[in-house]
């Protein structure tokens, strides 16, 4: 009987040791992921869940977490508040803070991925800010929501779930900085917002998406073709304000003497919304080619959706010494050409930097 006794507490003693292990090796298999707060609407709370209006940045990361169901079982997850904005507050102040955490983050090696939630108003711009900067392959995602936390089938739950699960996937790494929403995963260089109310408001134009995330399982199709991460020339490291750059809208008409008005206040660079292939009236043309005389960096971007703005087709870019934004809409390309005045540059430099990245 003590021998039956003795095997039966050994038994149990093994499979509780076994069963102990087991789970330990399960845990450590999860992805470390930080989620790094923002604010925006996936922070939004409403009164009720059915009306229009209601406040970004109200709920903290702790309670955003708290209110998806299994996504602890995705990641180990831990959560900091960097701001509480909706993202028309969005900040370069807070976009140099968002980077500088990255690449301690990416640094310490304790994390294997990073979700920033961030509101959908200006995700283009932190995003490919982010990509510029950032110094690591692993996987950086923004997520952000269309409806409040409070709202009717509110969309940032599965939102969250999904950018938990793209962040700590490895086959995430090496593709810069992407945007997780409605089950598309968007490279920071190519997502533009098309929408002002739809949860499917972002779209990536001409590229396409880099792949996709559906209740957590990803898929990927693609490698972004520019520079970013690791490969960018650019960084944050000392910076603590950036250069001045206007965004001016082309249209009939268009009072050139808003370009003038620009040099006057300080610009350091002008990105211009421009009709079509970036093009504008002629007086707004005469008046960019006065302001890159005086050492303004003039682009051209369009404020069409889709399309390349391509250097000498209409305007004679070389003689009036103006800068083509190719792929850049006018939002990022004033993105770009924020970063790229920290040093001073020939327009050549310029030029083949907006072909770069
Ligand atoms: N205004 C909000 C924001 O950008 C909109 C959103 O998040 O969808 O913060």
């Amino acid at each position: 009987m003590k021998t039956i006794k003795l095997i039966f507490r050994k038994t149990l003693t093994s499979l509780l040791l076994f069963i102990s292990v087991f789970v330990i090796a399960q845990n450590k298999q999860l992805p470390n992921v930080t989620i790094l707060a923002t604010g925006g609407t996936i922070a939004g709370a409403a009164a009720s869940g059915t009306q229009a209006g209601y406040t970004s940045g109200q709920v903290t990361i702790d309670a955003m977490i708290n209110a998806v169901p299994g996504i602890t079982k995705l990641a180990t997850i831990k959560g900091e508040q960097i701001s509480n904005v909706g993202s028309q507050d969005m900040s370069f102040e807070i976009m140099l803070k968002l980077a500088r955490r990255i690449n301690e983050l990416a640094a310490s090696r304790a994390v294997d991925g990073i979700v920033i939630t961030h509101g959908t108003d200006t995700m283009e711009e932190t995003a490919y800010f982010l990509n510029l900067v950032v110094k690591t392959d692993m996987p950086v995602v923004l997520v952000g929501s269309m409806r409040p936390s409070t709202a009717v089938s509110a969309d940032g739950p599965l939102n969250l779930y999904n950018a938990v699960a793209v962040a700590g996937d490895p086959n995430a790494k090496g593709r810069g900085v992407v945007l997780v929403m409605n089950d598309w995963i968007h490279s920071a260089q190519t997502l533009t917002k098309v929408s002002t109310t739809a949860v499917q408001t972002f779209m990536s134009p001409i590229r396409g998406l880099i792949g996709t995330s559906a209740y957590g399982v990803n898929d990927f199709y693609r490698y972004p073709d520019q520079k970013f991460g690791l490969k960018s020339e650019f960084s944050v490291e000392g910076v603590t304000k950036l250069p001045r750059v206007d965004i001016i809208y082309a249209d009939v008409d268009m009072p050139a003497d808003l370009i003038d008005a620009s040099v006057e206040r300080g610009a350091k660079g002008i990105v211009i919304a421009g009709v079509g292939n970036g093009n504008m009236p002629k007086a707004a043309l005469d008046a960019c080619a006065r302001a890159s005389k005086k050492g303004v960096v003039v682009v051209r971007s369009t404020r069409v959706a889709t399309g390349t703005v391509g250097r000498n087709v209409e305007c004679n870019d070389d003689e009036l010494g103006l800068v083509a934004s190719y792929n850049l809409n006018p939002q990022k390309s004033r993105v770009l050409l924020s970063v790229t005045l920290l040093k001073s540059r020939s327009l050549a430099e310029v030029q083949k930097i907006f072909l770069d990245y």
